[in-house]
């Protein structure tokens, strides 16, 4: 299938419209055509280099909303027409214990998981293309269905931002009326008050940008606290049970430490590169857990999707077109404009001059890997 996007060359390139040929559906296998897709953090590191693991072409997207154009031979639970959701990964080995156990997301099969753009988790020399594009094709394991409450703008970041900042929630068994510190409230931090509120929390947001406080409070934050503000930071001394860290770059991590209660713990998501040093004595004398979270396994992302819809859980979003795209990346690399998420409509992108005057940059083939031990 002919396939139209926007992607980069390199680290240094803008995203500009690209061409390329997908493999038609193959036996498990769903074809879709993008109506929207949200822009993540983790488009931009990507793209930009941030994690020095990026294979380009890179041609991002992991917040896939669409409609199912065809389905491939023996594709048992979607059919033509039918409204889902593709999220970060869509491909893996389906038998390790993580796959058997619902967590595709630490597949530990010989290339791990495939992410929907830039290949294998274990990187084999392939690449794979994301949302950014007019279609995508996943194998049936790892599309989501949509409830109908859920409208199709809004779907994208609850498969990424949404499904991150849940998955720590539950693994962490967060109980109701236990105080939930949330860090950092863009796309992902405001995923996490709302569904932070709906297991019956009592969140508190932590933020830089004293501007956003009313935005964050509509959120149904219990309180804000401004993470610049010393006194504000020492009146949440050792008060939290759980915390989710969605900061995306390095930080120092010792007032986010002073903040946790005995027992407690402090779940990054955000950073993947460094912490400035830091003395473990007060995790040491308070039995405080430090740990990492990497999005979440396809039955808890259908569950988170399908928790939005029963308590009207939305993220709060700002439609763009397609050629607004670099723009909003330089939003977010300059610490975001108070949106919490951009979602790019995907008409823009085929309504496009570069497509309708053939000026699109043809690059090689992605290739999403063979369509191992189906069920
Ligand atoms: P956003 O840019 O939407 O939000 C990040 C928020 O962090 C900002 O709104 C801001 O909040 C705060 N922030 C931004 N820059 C800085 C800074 N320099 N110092 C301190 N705070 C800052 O990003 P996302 O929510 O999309 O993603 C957050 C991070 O999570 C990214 O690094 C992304 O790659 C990562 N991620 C991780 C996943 C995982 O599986 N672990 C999955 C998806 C994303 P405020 O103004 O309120 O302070």
């Amino acid at each position: 299938m002919k396939i139209f996007g926007f992607g980069a060359q390199s680290a240094d390139d803008k995203l500009a419209p690209i061409m390329f040929e997908r493999q038609e559906p193959r036996a498990g296998e769903v074809a879709i055509k993008i109506t929207h897709c949200g822009i993540c953090h983790s488009d931009l590191h990507q793209v930009r280099n941030d994690w020095g693991n990026t294979q380009y072409p890179c041609v991002p997207g992991h917040e896939v909303s669409g409609i199912v154009t065809a389905v491939g031979e023996d594709v048992k639970k979607f059919k033509e027409g039918d409204r889902v959701g593709v999220g970060c990964m869509i491909n893996s080995c389906q038998v390790c214990e993580p796959c058997q156990s619902g967590e595709e997301n630490y597949c530990d099969g010989p290339k791990s998981f495939t992410l929907t753009y830039n290949g294998p988790a274990n990187p084999d020399g392939t690449n794979t293309y994301g949302g950014y594009t007019t279609d995508i094709v996943a194998r049936e394991e790892f599309v989501l269905r949509v409830p109908d409450a859920v409208k199709s703008e809004m779907v994208g970041p609850i498969l990424c931002a949404g499904i991150t900042v849940y998955s720590p929630m539950k693994h962490w068994k967060l109980q109701k009326g236990q105080k939930l510190g949330v860090v950092g409230i863009g796309g992902l931090g405001h995923m996490a008050i709302q569904l932070g509120k709906a297991l019956g929390a009592e969140v508190i947001a932590f933020t830089r940008s004293p501007e956003k406080k009313d935005d964050i409070l509509k959120l149904g934050a219990d309180k804000v606290v401004i993470s610049t503000d010393e006194s504000q930071m020492e009146s949440m001394a050792q008060s939290l049970h759980l915390l989710i860290n969605t900061i995306p770059v390095p930080h120092d991590i010792n007032p986010y430490i002073a903040v946790m209660r005995p027992n407690s713990a402090l779940i990054v998501v955000g950073n993947l590169v460094s912490f400035p040093e830091f003395s473990p004595s007060s995790l040491v004398f308070n039995r405080i857990t430090l740990a990492g979270s990497l999005i979440g396994g396809i039955a808890e992302t259908q569950e988170v999707l399908d928790l939005c819809a029963e308590y009207g859980i939305s993220p709060h979003i700002k439609v763009i077109g397609i050629d607004e795209i670099n723009d909003v990346f330089d939003t977010l690399a300059s610490g975001g404009d108070g949106e919490f998420r951009h979602v790019i409509n995907m008409e823009t992108l085929r309504n496009h001059d570069a497509i309708k005057n053939d000026a699109a940059k043809s690059i090689p083939n992605p290739d999403r890997g063979e369509v191992v031990n189906r069920k």
